[in-house]
């Protein structure tokens, strides 16, 4: 369950990009966060992720609000939330493979496991047989796929997706979304910022809409 009350963000001293947001998401909810470039989209989903803290005002990810959360229990936040950014830093010196592992090294799983699970998550995304390579040598729609296994490797309840299906193809953007369809069938709540009105038409999903500073929750499609 994710819940923003009276939620203001402001950057520094200007002006607030988020001002008194509300809204509650459900478990296993599937959700497009849209609105025209710098309407705040990445800031709603970096403060899900907790890469952000509210300026006033309170969210909450599964009972627990972030804005008061002490220090030492942010890794299981962040196992909480799978999220993939618009720059999605990868390692480009390490393999596909190793760059999966990451999050699993902070858990001190045994590596034998390590190596499994991680794999796993890469035949998830349907990149078996990559492992071996470099993000560099791999496309674009590749290296989003690679950016999602490593966000879901650790099993997190919530995936938070920015702008996942930038630059991309239609074929291409339409295997990452079946990628995120995929997992929020198995019980994964997913959020995916995009203002791109006609993958949104198409999956045709409830939509927070950051506009001219406002927000509107819409049920469904996009009016
Ligand atoms: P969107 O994802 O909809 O493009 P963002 O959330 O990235 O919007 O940005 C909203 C506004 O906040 C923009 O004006 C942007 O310049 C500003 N902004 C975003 N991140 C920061 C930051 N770390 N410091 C200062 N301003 C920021
Ligand atoms: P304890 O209650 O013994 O400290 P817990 O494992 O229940 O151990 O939680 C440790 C901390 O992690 C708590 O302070 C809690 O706020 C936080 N926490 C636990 N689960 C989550 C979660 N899914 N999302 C965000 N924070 C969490």
């Amino acid at each position: 369950m994710i819940e923003f009350q009276h939620v203001f963000k402001s950057y520094g001293r200007s002006k607030n990009i988020l001002a008194d947001i509300n809204f509650r998401i459900d478990n296993g909810e599937f959700i497009f966060v849209s609105g025209p470039s710098g309407a705040g989209k990445s800031t709603l989903l970096r403060l899900i992720g907790g890469l952000e803290l509210p300026s006033r005002g309170s969210v909450q990810v599964n009972g627990h609000r972030l804005d008061k959360l002490p220090a030492r229990a942010r890794p299981y936040l962040r196992r909480a939330v799978g999220v993939v950014l618009q720059d999605t830093h990868l390692l480009q010196d390490r393999s596909a493979l190793a760059n999966v592992l990451l999050p699993l090294a902070v858990v001190g799983l045994e590596p034998r496991i390590a190596q499994a699970r991680a794999r796993a998550a890469m035949e998830k995304v349907g990149l078996r047989g990559k492992e071996d390579l470099k993000p560099v040598e791999m496309s674009g729609g590749e290296q989003q796929r690679l950016a999602i296994a490593r966000a879901i490797v650790n099993r997190p309840a919530i995936l938070i997706a920015d702008e996942p299906t930038a630059n991309l193809d239609a074929d291409n953007a339409k295997r990452i979304m079946d990628v995120l369809m995929d997992f929020n069938r198995v019980g994964v709540t997913t959020l995916i910022a995009s203002h791109d009105l006609n993958l949104m038409a198409r999956y045709a999903r409830r939509t927070l809409l950051i506009q001219d500073g406002r927000f509107s929750d819409h049920p469904g499609v996009l009016a």
